[in-house]
């Protein structure tokens, strides 16, 4: 597999993935709302062991969400990721990446019933309520 690198704006965490499936995802949470300005776009990189903290691990400052873990650098403040340590599943902010995403599709947005009026993206993609129900 190959390595697709990415890193926090201030370059302090450098993060490789393996793979991501050619797709980001959004999230339309309250939490990734207030954290993030906005929806997150993210990228799913399978199971945890295809997330190599390259670089400045110790900068990561985990904010612990009920049983997931929200890790963002505590040097800029970037967001890096979402993680349930229950199953190693990560969702890591997609923009870390930019420069390797540009072709990716943009196919799932979750949490929708919970997104404000004020915004929506453009075109048609499976959207799941906050039970993962299709909508
Ligand atoms: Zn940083
Ligand atoms: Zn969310």
């Amino acid at each position: 597999m190959e390595n697709i690198h990415g890193h926090c704006v201030c370059g302090a965490v450098e993060i490789v993935i393996k793979e991501y499936g050619n797709f980001v995802y959004t999230c339309h949470c309250d939490t990734c709302r207030r954290m993030n300005s906005g929806p997150v776009m993210s990228v799913d990189p399978g199971p945890g062991e295809n997330v190599i903290f390259v670089r400045g691990e110790e900068k990561i400052t985990i904010y612990h969400d009920e049983e997931v873990e929200r890790g963002f650098c505590s040097v800029c403040g970037s967001t890096l990721f979402w993680h349930n340590p229950a199953d190693d599943h990560y969702c890591l902010n997609a923009e870390l990446f930019y420069d390797i995403i540009q072709n990716a599709s943009f196919k799932l947005e979750l949490f929708y019933d919970t997104k404000p009026p004020y915004y929506a993206f453009s075109g048609e993609r499976k959207k799941l309520n906050r039970n993962f129900q299709e909508m």
